[in-house]
């Protein structure tokens, strides 16, 4: 609704309440009160008597009735009177014969529209009222009513992204593993003339600032194609059905602009596992999230082609029907970049800076560990901040170190700075692992280790990938895990003489396999072939595992030695292990120092240099997304 339109309504308002006071207050009635009301007989008998001295007759004439008259007038006395007559034709003539001063007023015509006006009035107040606020609630007029269920993802039309691959530095894999979805989208005809079938749903996954929308605007981008962006967390309403119905209306207009690109954020905020969270049952993130669902199911890649990109750093808490396949199958992590990655990135961000001769992007990088692209974006703008405060010409390396403490001690604290020693008894941890898991036989390879802090538990972690899927772990296989398990906190003791609280989360695993193994799996010869204790599972905040003891003191006392045993036994193993191979131990901590991050291949390499003799088999590269979630597994 437009300004003018609104003030007319206003204007309306007041003429109405003008005209509805008027006709309150100077209704007849009112006058009517300083008059007494006679009976018409009475005022005949009067009238006979010659006691009336003015006479006052106002015909009311209302069109189609009957004729009324008011009558009023003044006695001799002075008092006043009124009454009404029906016909008072002749009643002039007749007073005025008897000598009263008599006055007729012409009939009084009731405007119909005024009357109309007057009766409505209320109404139209109130409705006028209701538009008013209604207007003032809703910033953007009167069609926001409706946009209600509508969703708010921003759509990127005529300025279809500008940016290329080359505004996001480093994410190599995940570039090129969207290239894939790029040529869909550039021309799907070929694809289609192919048979081949490309994913529908891509899952970015990583840390929070690692540059996931980015990536996903620069996708678009590169295929020259609208974006939709939205988030996941738009879909979350009070209201139940809206999130449902928003999902519904993103697809409906994106459909229009085929080819496109959806972008979904923060998938986690509607992906969440169904049935977890308190109350549990249907609510309005559950609906939502079938929706997706179904509109997943339903957007068929031969007719149109829209791919769905989604981000999230919660993958775990995902509900596992959106990873299905035929849905979110393509899974491309984003992780938190290395040494060189964040060179890479620092680059990017540099390019329209002034900076002076003294800055050493290398050197900045190396002290940035697990800062991702974000915190990297905002250290240079810290830096640039210092600089201009302190009137420098250009950007120097002081300002810049002085900017990577403000980023790490700023108001999110994602991570601390970690001293170089800490870092070096980190590598000796991870690469301990590492050797282990390779030397054990039957040990899942090891895929990659990283010296790159991990969320605040973990400082780095070595990843195995499992060759294939296993249905059956041996006592030997178990074993070994923990002995991988224990590996870490060995080599520290090997190397630095001491130990750190580095390894609680190892060792916690390592007591709970142990446990597990005497408890539950029958493999300890003491207690045999018992199943002690009964684990009973909750889906109440998140899930819960509690357990009903059903043995004796006794018993407890055993299983806690049992325990003891197992876990020296694989302590030792580890032990022999490590020492045996210090020289290998040595080396690889320190390439691992240098580089952050090893994977297969280098690490192998590595391995096989040290030991010709080794009849290992070279290692294959498993790649993540192909792997079930569940066979990750990190040491941490
Ligand atoms: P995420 O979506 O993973 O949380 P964003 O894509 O929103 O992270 O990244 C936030 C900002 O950090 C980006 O706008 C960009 O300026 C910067 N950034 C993050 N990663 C990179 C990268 N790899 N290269 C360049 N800039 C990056
Ligand atoms: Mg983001
Ligand atoms: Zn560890």
């Amino acid at each position: 609704m437009n300004k003018i339109v609104k003030n007319l309504g206003l204007y309306l308002v007041l003429i109405l309440a003008v005209v509805t006071m008027v006709n309150t207050y100077l209704t007849p009635e009112e006058v009517q009160k300083q008059y007494d009301e006679i009976s018409y007989s009475q005022f005949l008998k009067e009238l006979d008597a010659g006691k009336i001295k003015i006479l006052q007759i106002r015909n009311n004439t209302t069109p189609g009735e009957s004729t009324s008259a008011v009558i009023q007038g003044e006695l001799d006395g002075g008092q006043r009177f009124l009454t009404y007559g029906l016909d008072v034709s002749g009643l002039a003539d007749k007073a005025a014969a008897k000598g009263v001063m008599v006055t007729v007023e012409a009939p009084q015509r009731n405007v119909w529209w005024a009357t109309l006006l007057t009766s409505l009035f209320p109404t139209l107040l109130l409705i006028g009222v209701w538009v008013y606020f209604m207007n003032n609630m809703q910033p953007g007029g009167s069609s926001r009513m409706m946009a209600f269920s509508r969703s708010k993802a921003k759509l990127f039309l005529d300025n279809k992204p500008k940016i290329k691959f080359d505004s996001v530095a480093g994410c190599d894999e995940a570039k090129e593993e969207l290239q894939e979805v790029i040529q869909f989208l550039k021309d799907p005809e070929k694809f289609k003339k192919l048979g081949a079938k490309v994913p529908k749903g891509v899952l970015l996954v990583g840390p929070p600032g690692t540059g996931k929308t980015l990536l996903a605007r620069a996708a678009a981008g590169e295929a020259d194609v609208p974006f939709f962006s939205t988030s996941g967390s738009e879909f979350v309403e009070m209201l139940v059905g809206v999130g449902a119905a928003r999902v519904r209306d993103l697809f409906t207009q994106a459909k229009k602009y085929q080819p496109c690109l959806i972008f979904i954020d923060e998938l986690d905020a509607v992906g969440r596992h169904r049935g977890a969270g308190l109350g549990g049952g249907h609510d309005e993130r559950e609906q939502t999230l079938n929706q997706i669902l179904v509109e997943l199911d339903g957007f068929d890649t031969d007719k149109g082609s829209t791919i769905l990109i989604a981000a999230t750093n919660r993958p775990d808490i995902l509900d596992p029907a959106l990873l299905r396949p035929g849905r979110f199958d393509r899974h491309i992590v984003v992780d938190k970049p290395d040494v060189k990655g964040r060179e890479e990135v620092l680059k990017v961000h540099m390019k329209d800076k002034q900076f002076a001769d003294d800055v050493d992007v290398g050197v900045l990088a190396r002290q940035t560990p697990g800062l991702v692209g974000a915190d990297l974006e905002n250290l240079i703008n810290e830096g640039a901040l210092l600089a201009a405060r302190r009137d420098h010409e250009k950007i120097t390396m002081e300002d810049l170190e002085e900017g990577i403490e403000r980023v790490m001690a700023g108001p999110e604290r994602k991570s601390r700075l970690i001293s170089e020693h800490e870092k070096k008894i980190i590598a000796y941890h991870e690469t301990g692992h590492a050797i282990v898991a390779k030397i054990l036989p039957g040990a899942d390879p090891v895929h990659k280790i990283s010296i790159i802090p991990r969320g605040h538990a973990a400082l780095g972690y070595t990843l195995q990938l499992p060759e294939e899927d296993r249905f059956l772990m041996s006592k030997s296989d178990l074993m070994n895990r923990i002995s991988i398990l224990l590996s870490g906190r060995v080599s520290e003791e090997i190397v630095f003489n001491d130990v750190t609280s580095g390894a609680a989360n190892d060792l916690e695993r390592a007591t709970q396999i142990a446990r597990q193994m005497v408890t539950e799996l029958g493999m300890s010869e003491t207690l045999g072939l018992v199943k002690l204790g009964n684990k009973r599972q909750e889906i109440f905040l998140g899930r819960d595992i509690s357990e009903d003891r059903n043995y004796s003191e006794e018993i407890a006392y055993t299983i806690d030695k049992e325990v003891k045993t197992i876990i020296d036994d694989c302590y030792e193993r580890a032990k022999e292990i490590l020492t045996e191979h210090r020289d290998l131990l040595d080396k690889i901590a320190n390439v691992l120092l240098e580089r952050e991050v090893l994977d297969s291949e280098d690490f192998n390499k590595l391995m096989n240099e040290g030991a010709e003799q080794s009849d290992l088999p070279p290692m294959p590269d498993i790649r993540v997304d192909k792997l079930p979630k569940s066979n990750h597994d990190f040491l941490a």
